[in-house]
C-alpha cells in the first residue's frame, strides 16, 4: 500500500537539501560554540551563518534572531518575556480565541498570575477585524498576540493592519508566524511585528529547532537563566547542527517559495474541487478568505471526522482533526466553535495540509479514497438525512 502525507501542518519531513548540510553539521561540528579552541569557532561561524540566512529570510538583522528550540517557546519566551519585562503593576494582554495553545496557554499562566486577558472572537471566516483589537486596547495593555496564519484554517490574519494599531498605542506586538513562514512571504519590517515565532519541523528542518524574531530594542526579561548564550535569552549550549539546519530551510524558502506556492495552491484547489463535486453535503471551512495555499478544512455532515480520519489512514492517507483530547473525552477543535461551527459540525471537519511531496495523482487518489470512506460511513451511520 503507498503512504500519501497530506499532514504538513502537524509537521513536516527534513527535506534532503536540509539533510545535506544538517548531517555533516551533526557529525562534524560538534565543538561548542562558546569554546575559544578551532572546534568551537567552526561551531560559532556555522552558527552565525545560520543566523545570516534566517535573517535574510525575515528581512532582519542578524542579531535580532534568536535560535531555541521551537514554536512553543517562542511563544512562551516572547509573552512572558514582555510580561514580566513590565513593571507596571496592572497589565493586560490582548490575544484572539484562534490561537495555538501554546499561546493560549501561556495566556492562560499569565491570568493565574494576575494579568488581565483579553480573547477577541473572529469571524465566521476566521479572521481577526482589527478596529476590534483597537477598540479592546486598554491603558494598562502591554502585549497584543495575533498568529500570523491559522494552523487549522489557513486564515492569514491582517497582521500588518494590527501592528499599527498597537504601534500608535505604545503596545508590543507579537505574532505567532510558525504556520505562515515558507507559505505566504513574511517580512518582519514590511509587517512590523516587534516579535515573531518560526518553527523548524513545519518549514522542512528538524523538530527541536526554533526562532523567536526580536526586534532591536524591545526588551525582554529572561525566562530562563545559564549563561549568556542568545543574548542571555535562550541560555544553554547551541544546537548548532539544528540551527545550521534552520538556516538551510529557511533559504531553501527564501529562493523557492514563489513557485511552491502557486504548485499547492493549484492541487488545493484541485482537492477541494474534487471533493465538493463528488461528496454531497461538504463544505469547505473558511472558503472566502486569504489562507495559506496548502491548507484546507473540509466539513463532511453526517460524518465523524476521527472516524474518516482513521478509514483514512487504513488506505493510506494521513490527514488530521483539530480534535484535541482533553480529561479523557475528545473535545471539537477550539478553532473550529470560534468561526461558530456547532459541536458536532466542528466534529465532523478534517484539515487536509498539502507539502512538497504531494502530486496531482496523490490528490486524486485522495479525493477518490475521501468519496468513498464518507459514502460508506454514513450508510454504515444513517444517524441524520445523510444516507450518502
Ligand atoms: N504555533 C502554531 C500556530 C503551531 O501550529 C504550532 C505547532 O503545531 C506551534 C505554535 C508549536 O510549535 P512547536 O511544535 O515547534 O513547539
Amino acid at each position: 500500500m503507498n503512504h500519501y502525507y497530506f499532514d504538513h501542518n502537524a509537521t513536516t519531513p527534513v527535506s534532503t537539501d536540509v539533510l545535506d548540510v544538517y548531517l555533516p553539521a551533526l557529525r562534524d561540528v560538534y565543538g561548542n560554540a562558546s569554546s575559544v579552541h578551532s572546534f568551537g569557532q567552526a561551531a560559532k561561524q556555522s552558527l552565525e551563518t545560520a543566523r545570516r540566512q534566517t535573517a535574510a529570510f525575515l528581512n532582519c538583522s542578524a542579531k535580532e534572531v534568536i535560535f531555541l528550540s521551537g514554536g512553543t517557546e517562542a511563544d512562551n519566551l516572547a509573552i512572558f518575556g514582555i510580561v514580566r519585562g513590565c513593571a507596571r503593576e496592572r497589565k493586560h494582554v490582548i490575544t484572539t480565541l484562534i490561537e495555538h495553545p501554546a499561546v493560549l496557554n501561556s495566556c492562560a499562566q499569565l491570568e493565574r498570575e494576575g494579568v488581565a486577558v483579553t480573547y477577541l472572537a473572529v469571524s465566521r471566516e476566521g479572521v481577526v477585524d482589527p478596529e476590534n483589537v483597537r477598540r479592546a486596547i486598554r491603558p494598562e495593555t502591554v502585549l497584543i498576540s495575533v498568529m500570523h496564519a491559522n494552523n487549522e484554517l489557513g486564515t492569514v490574519q491582517p497582521v500588518a493592519e494590527i501592528a499599527a494599531i498597537a504601534h500608535a498605542a505604545g503596545v508590543i506586538f507579537h505574532s505567532d508566524g510558525v504556520q505562515a513562514a515558507g507559505k505566504i512571504p513574511v517580512d518582519v519590517h514590511a509587517l512590523g511585528v516587534d516579535l515573531y515565532s518560526l518553527s523548524g519541523h513545519k518549514i522542512y528542518a528538524p523538530k527541536g529547532v526554533g526562532v523567536l524574531f526580536v526586534r532591536n530594542r524591545v526588551a525582554l526579561a529572561q525566562t530562563q537563566f545559564g549563561g549568556r548564550h542568545e543574548r542571555g535569552l535562550r541560555p544553554g549550549t547551541e544546537n548548532v547542527a539544528g540551527a545550521v539546519a534552520f538556516g538551510a530551510a529557511a533559504e531553501w524558502a527564501a529562493n523557492h517559495m514563489a513557485g511552491e506556492s502557486i504548485r499547492l495552491a493549484e492541487l488545493r484547489s484541485r482537492l477541494e474541487r474534487g471533493i465538493l463535486a463528488s461528496v454531497p453535503d461538504t463544505y469547505v471551512n473558511a472558503a472566502g478568505v486569504a489562507r495559506t495555499p496548502n491548507t484546507s478544512n473540509i466539513r463532511f455532515d453526517g460524518v465523524q471526522g476521527d472516524a474518516l480520519l482513521i478509514a483514512l489512514d487504513l488506505k493510506g492517507f494521513a490527514v488530521s482533526s483539530g480534535a484535541a483530547c482533553s480529561s479523557g473525552s475528545v473535545e471539537p477543535s477550539h478553532v473550529l466553535t470560534a468561526i461558530g461551527l456547532d459541536k458536532s459540525q466542528a466534529r465532523s471537519s478534517l484539515r487536509f495540509s498539502l507539502g512538497r511531496s504531494n502530486t496531482r495523482e496523490q490528490v486524486d487518489a485522495l479525493i477518490a479514497t475521501v468519496a468513498e470512506a464518507v459514502a460508506r460511513l454514513r450508510r454504515l451511520a444513517p444517524s441524520s438525512a445523510f444516507h450518502g
